[in-house]
């Protein structure tokens, strides 16, 4: 077993109107346990002329897990969900075989919003199923020496998150205040520690915000020390079996699904269904192989 903790820099994308620091996949890390997609958004103000607008996409073989930190989102979706999402609040979507959503700055909210959204990719027994929509409003918190947890997704620290998800994997929120916290691992797991604000220590390596530390499995707990207030997200699961093709929005095993998927949405098939938003639906680009190609 090793100690070292690898550091990765994230990249930087665009969503909506807004700067994103894309922490996952990187080509050197493709998933951790199902995770797959990790975007930290902001701190970024909001105004009368910028937010987060995302107009109406789709998503298959996926679950979308939205989290705040600071402000206010307001999520639609072709199931008919509606529903403002504020801090310490959780937003699961699951696509499956197919669903489309909008993400709209809220009308009212001006200030700070800083967020993540991350995504799951579903296994084999249930990616073609059914969509699904879940607001979780309250999520457990416990107090580990120094730092304040929110457990998301799993168990951590003793406490389950009521989110529910097809494999096993955690994910939890931590305010961690100047100092060290030790904690317990799943062996079986892999973990990545992204760092969201504030210099954090962990294990043998430092973390800036934007940066994501990657721990591996086989390990029983992690050092973590706090050089200032700082605010991490901590992923983990079984590793994940299965290889995954993705490719904009879409969670596929090869091309000819993601292909699939591109027409079922130009089409504006039942598969994706409407998304009741002021704002414009998002066309799917082309993808960047020949159509009829499954390799
Ligand atoms: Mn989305």
């Amino acid at each position: 077993m090793s100690d070292h903790v690898e550091v990765l820099d994230s990249h930087e994308a665009t969503v909506g109107q807004l700067t994103v620091r894309r922490a996952l996949p990187r080509r050197q890390l493709r998933t951790i346990g199902a995770w797959c997609f990790a975007d930290h958004m902001g701190p970024a103000e909001v105004t009368e002329t910028s937010g987060l607008d995302v107009g109406p996409h789709p998503h298959t073989g996926l679950q979308t897990v939205t989290w705040l930190v600071d402000g206010a989102v307001l999520h639609r979706d072709s199931l008919g969900s509606e529903q403002v999402i504020r801090p310490g609040q959780l937003n699961l979507m699951t696509a499956g075989h197919g669903v489309a959503h909008a993400e709209e700055a809220t009308d009212g909210y001006r200030g700070t919003l800083q967020g993540v959204q991350l995504w799951v990719a579903q296994p084999e027994a249930t990616r073609h199923g059914p969509a699904g929509f879940a607001h979780h409003a309250e999520l457990p918190r416990i107090e580990i020496g120094s730092a304040e947890l929110t457990v998301l997704a799993g168990t951590f620290g003793g406490v389950t998150s009521p989110a529910q998800f097809d494999t096993d994997l955690v994910g939890v929120d931590a305010v961690v205040g100047p100092g060290h916290a030790a904690w317990e691992l799943n062996p079986a797991f892999e973990y990545a520690v992204i760092a969201l604000e504030g210099q954090v220590r962990i294990g043998d390596a430092i973390a800036h915000p934007g940066q994501i530390a990657t721990l591996g499995t086989n390990r029983q707990e992690v050092d973590v020390e706090a050089l200032e207030t700082s605010r991490l997200l901590v992923l983990g699961g079984v590793p994940f079996p299965e290889t995954l093709v993705m490719w904009w929005n879409f969670v596929a095993r090869d091309r000819a699904e993601i292909s699939a998927a591109v027409a079922s949405w130009r089409d504006r098939g039942e598969r994706f269904g409407e998304v009741d938003s002021r704002l414009d639906r998002i066309p799917a680009p082309l993808p960047p192989w020949p159509s009829g190609s499954s390799a």
